[in-house]
């Protein structure tokens, strides 16, 4: 027997039908006298839907009263999923996040979990029952309702196998794994098997979408054992995300995968004197304000002047710019100051590259080839990624799964 912990997402539970087959697989855990817990998104489309209400009221909503709303929607998915398992025979019961009390922090719209309690679940658990828990939100130490971040449900079902110590998460999707890129720029992308803990975890923060980044966090921190499934295939082991490396390294692929990512935009610091604290007198207002700052780049100076490059969400290059200019410019006497949003990132990773060299080389020579021009590049031991003009990321994409040769396994 073991305790497993499913969850679906928003296309899982799309409708009634899905739901019950939902049921119908929690359905046939149970049968092989496992404990389950199921964790679901809301109905696809609903978060979204909840979300353009709330802005036809406000248009900036109040974050409090938009997690009170967008809440709204797992909670009719936890309601449906218990009653089909009841009407297949099954015991089961609904926990909103406070019921179980999933407690956050009181960072509304993106708060982050700080402790469960587990009590009642292993209660029902072990009086046979399947809990079906509301995934993306929690309650502060207020009682106010939280949520977690778009894509949250992922670190609710994660955070509850880790909290429970359960054998697995399973993560049902509408793919039916991690593939070595989206399969909608490149249709010859594979399915992996298995990609290890560290390779997800980049290609979640370079744009892969399979997972969101903090449930790969919290995987890793608690090792928690993962698995990406779909929802609409009976059979199918997905793929495993593993704490283990082979280590005879020629059993690793030297690249596991291509992420890419449109949602970054570039804002240049031209003009800037080389010296000492103008990183800091740059980049400090921009973290004070919030904005997250993702590649950085200054050049060499020459003739005591020099550039400094940097990436931020594309949503926030306009506030990002306006903060440079009214707080920084005059300032640090910048000659110039502007912003680009048609840039995309695409990145490489592998844990493969610690042991073979030239992976660089041959990434930067495959897209000159093609006549792309690499804006910006950072690297970590594991990921190479460039920033190129947004109208080849595709371009890009395709040409580097040909070049490593990520087709074939
Ligand atoms: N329903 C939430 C969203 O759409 C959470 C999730 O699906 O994971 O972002
Ligand atoms: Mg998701």
């Amino acid at each position: 027997m073991a305790l497993i912990v499913q969850k679906y997402g928003g296309t899982s539970v799309a409708n009634p039908e899905r739901i019950r087959n939902v049921a119908n697989r929690v359905a046939r855990y149970k049968a092989l006298g496992h404990q389950v817990v199921v964790v679901v998104s809301a109905m696809s489309g609903e978060t979204n839907r909840l979300i353009g209400l709330a802005k036809e009221i406000m248009p900036d909503p109040d974050p409090r009263e938009l997690d009170v709303m967008v809440s709204t929607g797992e909670q009719v998915t936890i309601g449906m999923t218990a009653l089909a398992l009841l009407e297949l025979g099954i015991k089961a019961k609904s926990y909103t996040g406070s019921q179980v009390k999933i407690l956050t922090d009181d960072a509304f719209t993106k708060a982050r979990i700080l402790d469960i309690d587990q009590h009642n679940l292993k209660k029902d658990l072990d009086a046979g029952y399947v809990c079906v828990v509301a995934g993306f939100q929690g309650v502060d130490a207020n009682g106010n309702i939280t949520t977690l971040g778009r894509g949250g449900s992922d670190t609710t079902g994660v955070a509850l196998a880790a909290a429970l110590g359960a054998d697995e998460c399973q993560i049902y999707t509408d793919v039916d794994g991690v593939y070595t890129t989206d399969p909608r720029v490149v249709p010859e992308a594979r399915r992996l098997d298995k990609i290890t803990f560290e390779e997800m975890l980049e290609l979640a923060s370079q744009g892969s979408k399979v997972l969101q980044i903090r449930s790969v966090e919290f995987a890793g921190k608690y090792k928690v054992k993962l698995r990406v499934l779909s929802s609409f295939e009976e059979e199918g082991d997905g793929t495993l995300i593993t704490f283990e490396e082979n280590e005879g390294s020629m059993e690793n692929p030297i690249i596991s995968g291509i992420a890419f990512n449109r949602d970054e935009a570039k804002i240049t610091v031209a003009g800037v004197p080389d010296k000492p604290g103008i990183a800091y007198q740059i980049l400090g207002p921009v973290a004070d304000a919030n904005i997250d700052v993702d590649m950085i780049i200054q050049n060499v100076g020459a003739d005591g002047t020099t550039d400094f490059t940097f990436t931020v969400h594309k949503n926030e290059m306009n506030k990002a710019l306006s903060i440079l200019r009214e707080k920084v410019q005059g300032h640090i006497q910048a000659r110039e100051i502007h912003g680009d949003d048609k840039i995309a990132k695409v990145s490489v990773v592998g844990v493969g590259m610690r042991s073979h060299v030239g992976i660089a080389s041959q990434m930067f020579r495959t897209l000159a080839e093609e006549g792309i021009n690499i804006q910006m590049i950072s690297t970590s031991e594991i990921k190479i990624a460039v920033v190129i003009e947004e109208k080849y990321m595709e371009l890009a994409v395709r040409v580097l799964h040909k070049a490593f040769d990520l087709e074939n396994a």
